[in-house]
């Protein structure tokens, strides 16, 4: 951030009085420009143990495989959000969603939120943002193409859940995961 959004004018990286970090600050008009951490939320969509991927039509990572997912919007809730961006980009409804992976990534200061549910058709298809949309069994998940580390990461502990609970109620949510990316890389307070 260079200029000043409300005035024009050159801005200053400065730590306000009582804050403790530096901020964008203008010193015309005496505004402080807050930045904050972004949320990116999205769905796992299933459908009888198959999991719904879009091949990214849009830079970063075009041609990658990702699930449905997208800044939230300012008004809506997370899993309006979410269900969405699934709309958005696969043209794809979900049922019953519920909270699956919530993940900081500080590096990038994002937050990745992304709910779980079984698609209630396989009426979707691919949209603006997506080449391709597709269902994919484990066996042939493209690990090495995946777009992000919250898709890999999510992926994964879904397949690790769904071992554990093969004989359950199906109707059974699986248990949210809360971490970061990457796992060791705490924030030193
Ligand atoms: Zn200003």
């Amino acid at each position: 951030m260079k200029f000043c959004s409300e005035c024009a004018k050159p801005i200053s990286l400065l730590v306000p009085e009582g804050d403790n970090r530096q901020r964008y600050t203008c010193l015309h008009c005496d505004i402080i420009h807050y930045q904050n951490p972004r949320i990116i939320a999205g769905t796992l969509p299933t459908y009888q143990g198959q999991v719904l991927l879009c091949k990214r039509a849009i830079e970063p990572r075009k041609g990658y495989w990702t699930l449905p997912a997208g800044f939230m919007e300012n008004g809506e809730t997370t899993e309006e959000g979410a269900l969405r961006e699934t709309l958005e980009e696969a043209n794809a409804r979900i049922l019953n969603p519920h909270l699956y992976t919530m993940i900081a990534v500080p590096h990038i200061s994002q937050v990745h939120i992304f709910f779980h549910g079984e698609l209630a058709d396989l009426n979707f298809s691919s949209g603006p943002e997506s080449l391709e949309v597709q269902l994919f069994d484990e066996a042939d998940i493209p690990w090495k193409e995946l777009a992000f580390p919250t898709i890999s990461t999510t992926l994964r502990r879904y397949f690790t859940d769904r071992q554990h609970t093969n004989n359950k109620d199906q109707n059974t949510p699986f248990p949210t995961h809360v971490f970061d990316i990457p796992e060791k890389n705490k924030l030193k307070l």
